[in-house]
């Protein structure tokens, strides 16, 4: 059975009628039809490990559409998992149409063993792994209930990212698939984008014509035909209040923009379409010398830092490849061969 090793745990404001449904599907579903607050904890078994994977669900007193926050997919990209705890405890169901469904930490290996892209229970990174597996690692099976459990019950899905722990991220951006899935569903995805309210929005350009090939977790969502964006604010394992705050007004906004809440913003201004993204990789092994801050201006050429080898002789130098804005950087020196150092992005004004 495709729940055999999935359980739901509640905590007391769930009613007992739903804990006794079983599968997980089964109880958040029933969860969505009981209006006020539901905290669950979702168990994902594999063959030798688990997890608990913390849920709240948000269900207001009006019928309307359904919400996905998915958080903690990277388990030390701190400012997502706080603005969503922040979300789930500021949301009251009264004033609410519809349903927002919060994935606090979808992956909690990474985020109690604090490690960086990569879960410390089986070595993958959870937002290479999408659709998942039924029978897999534990990595696997979290992508394998996010897809199948999780994303059906959706009408759009909020995919919160930072820098991981050794990045550096600016600006703070959102991204939509501009060129993957249906019409209708790229351009419910792209008005999400510049609905969060961010000031640089990137369309990316990736494709993929089966649903395997949609391995991140945002990908995911859009193959199964539901408008999905990418948040990316905050970085370097640092839990910033300045990036907690802007995601949580994005997740506000989005509620608005849905229809699900009357609460009213002055629109975005001013925003920015980020393009054209180019990176420069380690050629091998080494200690990176980060010289610039992400969110800076840089020149075609100009040097962005210096890859050393063990007894700190310069190996490589990262220069940039073109004119634009130093959009993520590593702020950390281990680097592997193939890793990304840098990447440079041009800008365009959009209204
Ligand atoms: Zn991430």
């Amino acid at each position: 059975m495709r729940h055999m090793s999935v359980i739901v745990g509640f905590c007391c404001l769930v009613l007992s009628s739903i804990s006794a449904l079983g599968s997980p599907a089964a109880s958040i579903q029933a969860a969505l039809l009981a209006p006020g607050k539901h905290h669950l904890n979702v168990l994902i078994q594999a063959a030798d490990q688990t997890t608990e994977i913390p849920v709240t669900v948000v269900t207001g007193s009006q019928p309307g559409p359904t919400l996905l926050v998915l958080a903690g997919i990277h388990g030390s990209e701190y400012a997502p998992i706080l603005a969503s705890h922040r979300f789930g405890v500021q949301l009251d169901a009264e004033g609410i149409r519809g349903s927002i469904l919060i994935v606090h930490i979808a992956n909690p290996p990474a985020f109690r063993g604090r490690s960086i892209y990569t879960s410390p229970a089986d070595g993958l990174n959870l937002n290479r792994l999408f659709p998942g597996k039924a029978s897999g690692s534990l990595s696997q099976k979290i992508a394998f209930f996010l897809t199948n459990d999780i994303y059906p019950l959706a009408d759009a899905v909020l995919d919160v990212h930072s820098g991981d722990a050794n990045e550096d991220l600016k600006p703070a951006w959102t991204g939509f698939y501009a060129t993957a899935g249906s019409a209708t569903v790229i351009e419910q995805s792209r008005a999400l984008a510049f609905a969060f309210g961010f000031k640089h929005v990137v369309p990316f350009q990736w494709t993929f014509s089966e649903r395997k090939d949609a391995i991140w977790a945002g990908s995911a969502a859009v193959a199964l035909g539901i408008p999905a964006i990418d948040v990316e604010s905050g970085g370097m394992g640092v839990p910033e209040t300045e990036a907690v705050e802007a995601i949580l007004e994005g997740f506000h906004r989005t509620l608005a923009h849905l229809g699900m809440t009357d609460q009213t913003f002055s629109p975005p201004k001013g925003q920015i379409i980020i393009y054209d993204r180019e990176s420069v990789k380690a050629p091998q092994d080494g200690s990176w010398v980060s010289l610039k801050e992400a969110g800076k201006a840089v020149k075609s050429g100009e040097l962005l830092g210096i890859l050393t080898d063990w007894h700190g002789r310069t190996v490589f130098e990262a220069r940039s490849p073109k004119d634009g804005i130093l959009l993520l950087r590593l702020s950390a020196p281990p680097v592997r061969e193939g890793e990304t150092l840098v990447i440079v992005a041009s800008t365009e004004s959009v209204r």
